[in-house]
């Protein structure tokens, strides 16, 4: 009899959903969102829109929406009641997981069962009360019959606040046909990014800490707004998924730069850093049993005799010490923690077996007398199989490349790709900064057509970036310039223009930007293809961010199978390397990291660390190793 149940947060998130029929039931939600709940009209807690009428509640403590639809035809007296059970029970439900915040969209809404319970015993009270004699009205319910949404809002804060963060976005057809679990991956990149953002606002408040941050908290700021996309390549042509024409995003000049940074940057990009060998020894020599990890050791300097013990990977092979001659069945046991140890860190199960037999086959026979020894035997068959995991089939030395080019009279071009959000601007203005401090000159394309904002944010680096490198430090010479026709324009043939200007103003680097878009739109798929077919840009950079885990993974690989499928080209340009972003948000969470080089053979060329032009780092397996073992 209901046509549509949905709960979903005000950041536009759909939660749990039931849906009674196939009928389209965005634009009657977007309807109320719009005309009622971000107006907090007064009046009825009902919305007619076409044949449907809505009925909602707002949970303001959770920052949720529950809004139940029926045809308007029908007379439902339990409705209210109804709302407010669901409500309550999904609160309970679920109140750790809400109060997590930004962590409930990970969350699986197994809501079914309760929502089919509370719905028979609602229309069961209703018979029930049909069939009860008619009581007058007392004065208090004639009040809740005219309740508003103002006094719907469980508020915490005062009134303006409340309203202030009653901010809803559209909600899209296809998040309804997601009942229960179904959360999309959109979603979950959303709320990553939610969490990097708190995560940012921490960092900032831990400013002495980490004083290698030097900017503001951009997602707070400068964060995508939440948007539900078409996940699937439904059909839809280029012109409807245009979003040029959306009010512009922030130009991210949260992005701080400062002279300091200036000359830090010549020559090959360093690797992530990592503890000296020799702090490593002087470890070990301290501690017969544990090995401090990095980051503590980073936090314990200038604290007094500051050998923290904690419980590192090793501390899983203890039991081996000691033993005699070892055989796999000794080993198993701790082996197989190790694995665990290992998914735990996002390493794919096949790369953990892996890793697991190669630790195996190393320690097979052998009498492992300290714990030293078989620590220390341990992390270098784990160092020696990641090193060979993460040595890339190709070389990818983009300096010497563009010098080769330079040395033809043409620009080397690299083109950057990936879904929206995961710091392809960024990090292209980074990219851009290394190039400028090694004396190369850069055109910036801006082929992202459109994200409004997205010209605007390039306009704002290649600021920054020619005010840390002016013309007169370089004779004369602009170091980056940004090649923009606006939006709504074919990216493909924007590209080829700046390729063309690019090569006879003879710029050295063209920095290719592109919309961003997901892995299954298979419009914006094909444009990509176009645009690198049509192009032929000597590098294709996937940018992928790794807050995301293993959907990086997933990102990636459909990237490069739908660069393939789309091309129409027999030997298809598809992705040549990887920027891997947001590395300083993963913790020691870095199996994605393995896993893409992994799966697709294909190169880490640059880990993003950071919002600054020098938070830019070469993977290298050791860091890697380290962040493994913690
Ligand atoms: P795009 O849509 O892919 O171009 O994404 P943007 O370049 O606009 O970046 C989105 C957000 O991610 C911005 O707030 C950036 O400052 C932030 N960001 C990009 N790279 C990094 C990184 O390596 N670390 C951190 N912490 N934030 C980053």
């Amino acid at each position: 009899m209901l046509d549509l149940f949905t709960i979903f947060t005000k950041g536009g998130i759909v939660l749990w959903c039931f849906r009674g029929t196939n009928e389209l039931f965005a634009p009657s939600v977007n309807a109320l969102i719009r005309s009622v709940i971000l107006q907090e009209r007064t009046g009825s807690s009902t919305f007619d829109h076409n044949n449907l009428t809505l009925q909602y509640k707002l949970d303001n403590e959770f920052e949720l929406v529950f809004v139940v639809a029926y045809q308007k035809i029908l007379q439902l007296s339990y409705i209210d009641k109804f709302l407010s059970d669901v409500h309550l029970e999904f609160r309970d439900k679920y109140k750790n997981e809400l109060t997590g915040g930004v962590t409930r969209s990970f969350v699986n809404y197994n809501f079914s069962n309760e929502y089919n319970n509370i719905l028979s015993q609602s229309e069961q009270w209703a018979k029930l009360q049909a069939t009860m004699p008619k009581k007058m009205r007392s004065f208090n319910d004639s009040m809740k019959s005219k309740k508003t949404v103002a006094s719907m809002i469980e508020r915490k804060g005062d009134e303006k606040d409340a309203k202030k963060s009653v901010k809803i976005v559209d909600i899209k057809e296809e998040v309804f046909d997601k009942e229960d679990d179904q959360n999309d991956k959109e979603d979950q990149i959303l709320v990553n990014r939610r969490k990097l953002a708190e995560k940012m606002s921490k960092k900032k408040g831990d400013a002495k800490k980490s004083p290698k941050v030097l900017a503001q908290p951009a997602v707070d700021k400068a964060g995508k707004k939440p948007r539900v996309w078409e996940l699937g390549g439904n059909g839809k042509d280029l012109p409807s998924l245009d979003r040029s024409k959306d009010k512009p995003e922030d130009a991210r000049s949260d992005f701080r730069y400062d002279d300091e940074m200036i000359g830090t940057m010549k020559g090959v990009i360093q690797d992530l850093e990592v503890e000296s060998e020799e702090e490593e020894e002087e470890d070990n020599a301290s501690s017969d049993d544990e090995i401090v990890p990095v980051k503590q050791k980073q936090s314990n300097v200038g604290t007094t005799n500051s050998k923290q013990k904690t419980g590192s990977m090793f501390s899983i092979f203890k039991s081996l010490v000691g033993s005699k001659n070892l055989s796999r069945d000794d080993m198993q046991p701790a082996l197989d923690k190790l694995r665990d140890h290992l998914i735990g860190k996002n390493v794919a199960s096949d790369i953990a077996h892996k890793l697991c037999d190669s630790v195996a086959t190393k320690l097979d026979g052998k009498v492992l007398g300290t714990f030293d020894t078989i620590a220390s035997t341990v992390k270098m068959t784990i160092t020696e199989a990641l090193v060979q995991i993460l040595s890339p089939k190709r070389r990818v030395d983009i300096l010497r490349d563009c010098i080769e080019a330079k040395k033809t009279n043409r620009p080397y071009v690299m083109t950057f790709c990936g879904v929206n959000g995961v710091g392809k601007s960024t990090n292209l203005a980074k990219i851009c900064f290394w190039l400028i401090e090694n004396n190369l000159n850069v055109l910036i394309a801006a082929c992202d057509t459109f994200r409004a904002g997205a010209v605007e944010q390039l306009r704002t680096h290649t600021r920054h970036l020619n005010a840390l490198h002016p013309p007169q430090k370089h004779g004369g010479r602009t170091m980056v310039e940004l090649y923009e026709k606006g939006y709504g324009k074919d990216a493909a043939g924007i590209a080829m223009e700046a390729i063309r200007y690019g090569k006879d103003s003879q710029f050295d680097v063209i920095l290719v930007d592109t919309a961003g878009r997901m892995q299954d739109n298979e419009p914006l798929m094909r444009a990509l293809a176009k645009l690198i077919k049509v192009n032929q840009p000597d590098l294709v950079l996937f940018v992928g961010e790794a807050l995301v885990g293993n959907e990086a993974v997933d990102q990636l690989v459909k990237f490069n199978q739908a660069l393939a499928d789309y091309s129409s080209d027999s030997n298809p340009h598809i992705i040549d390397g990887i920027v891997l972003t947001k590395f300083d948000t993963i913790d020691d969470k870095v199996g994605a990291a393995i896993s893409m080089t992994y799966i697709t053979g294909q190169p880490i060329v640059f880990v993003g660390t950071g919002q600054t032009y020098t938070d830019l780092k070469a993977l290298n397996a050791k860091a890697v190793v380290h962040a493994l073992m913690k």
